[in-house]
């Protein structure tokens, strides 16, 4: 196998648990390596650190697979797999959803897999990951058994990699709209045409802190895509919900969900911008009991920071406005770059541009089938706030 060999000093945060080596930081490489092949990684002494799927196209050049020597083949992979759906509480059967699999949480770099009833779709994100696919798609087969496989590796991140997108069956065929229960709701996903996978697995447990909240209240669910948070919000017993969606296809399922939950009464979607929206209903003088904020990561770059944070405090400034006093905001946050100590300085600076006080309820993240590591704070990158209006 070919070694990549790391400058001085620079195999300090692979010794910490952290699963990536950067380009800048190779010394070395004996041999040639085609994009995303196994390499052994080293330290300059020459000290074996860990095996890593390597592509150097991409500033992530590294990624490590495994920390022993030991064959990386089809064993290992179902071995890999079979691990990730034993944690986190992973169920492999019925109507339920979860992530199946959450690339580095799960030590399968560059692979995400979730599972809507008898549906799976993955996401292959790398180059490394796209040379195990047919051993990836194995053994999900054994180990899951679902009805078929759809591909969804429609994301921007393969392009870094030098990867086309590619999407459809991977193996097996069917429907990709599929019904899934969560708790007690059912909710209608499009895997073939949704975000992501279909579905927003990531906001599960904040969904339920919403239906545990809502009873009672008008809410507002700005960016509400299929109605995760809406339909939640109504089956917790709000007195009325208003989502806001860009997209007319995402709210087309957030009615038929609505319509499957006998929700019909309580909630009611607009497509709308949500800036604009948000600005016209302040404009009306209207009030809520809560507020929900999820909006599409603003950005995907350290660089477009302070655009994103112009973004974020300006919907959160507007919904502050909006609730009635006692009135809750959950506002969420998806971009890895802004972190929970940013996020929480430009919620603090939104309340006191909306001359409003608030009681920081619980402070959240991604549901527990997305595993974060310690040592990767990448892999953390969902904030969820929820705040008490005291005035
Ligand atoms: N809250 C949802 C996920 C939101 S994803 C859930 O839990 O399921 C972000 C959503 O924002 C997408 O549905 C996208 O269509 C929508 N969106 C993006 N820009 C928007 C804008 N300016 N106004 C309204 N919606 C927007």
């Amino acid at each position: 196998m070919v070694t990549v060999t790391l400058a001085p000093g620079k195999e300090k945060r692979v010794n910490a648990g952290h699963p990536w080596v950067y380009r800048s930081e190779i010394a070395r490489i004996e041999g040639e390596l085609p994009p995303g092949a196994l390499a052994a990684v080293s330290d300059h002494r020459g000290k074996f650190l860990g095996q890593a799927l390597v592509n150097l196209r991409s500033q992530i050049a590294g990624r490590l697979l495994s920390r022993v020597e030991e064959s990386v083949d089809a064993a290992f992979i179902e071995r890999r797999i079979r691990e990730a759906l034993a944690r986190a509480g992973r169920s492999v059967a019925g109507p339920g959803a979860c992530r199946l699999v959450f690339g580095e949480g799960d030590q399968m770099p560059g692979l995400i897999a979730d599972r809507y009833g008898d549906l799976v779709v993955i996401q292959i994100l790398t180059a490394g990951m796209e040379r195990l696919k047919d051993d990836v798609l194995g053994a999900l087969q054994r180990a899951v058994g679902p009805r078929a496989i759809y591909e969804r590796s429609d994301v921007s991140v393969r392009k870094l990699e030098g990867l086309e997108f590619r999407t459809g069956f991977a193996w097996g065929s069917g429907e990709t709209g599929v019904w899934i229960r969560e708790g007690d709701l059912a909710f209608f996903v499009e895997a073939a045409a949704g975000q992501k996978t279909g579905f927003f697995l990531d906001q599960r447990e904040n969904r339920q802190a919403v239906k545990r909240l809502a009873r009672g209240r008008d809410v507002l669910d700005c960016f509400c895509y299929s109605g995760g948070f809406s339909i939640s919000a109504g089956a917790g017993g709000a007195s009325s919900v208003l989502g806001v969606d860009i997209s007319t296809e995402a709210l087309s399922w957030a009615e038929r969900s609505t319509a499957q939950n006998g929700l019909g009464e309580c909630c009611r979607f607009v497509s709308a911008n949500a800036f604009d929206h948000l600005r016209a209903l302040g404009r009306e003088r209207r009030r809520f009991g809560m507020v929900i904020l999820d909006p599409p990561a603003f950005t995907k770059g350290r660089e477009a920071l302070a655009g994103a944070l112009r973004g974020y405090n300006e919907i959160n400034l507007r919904a502050m406005k909006l609730l009635d006093r006692g009135g809750i905001l959950v506002t969420c946050s998806c971009s890895y770059h802004v972190d929970a100590a940013t996020f929480l300085d430009m919620l603090r600076s939104a309340a006191a541009d909306a001359r409003r006080e608030f009681r920081l309820l619980d402070l959240r993240t991604q549901a527990a089938d997305h595993p974060i590591l310690l040592a990767a704070k990448e892999t953390q990158y969902l904030k969820c706030a929820i705040l008490e209006a005291t005035n």
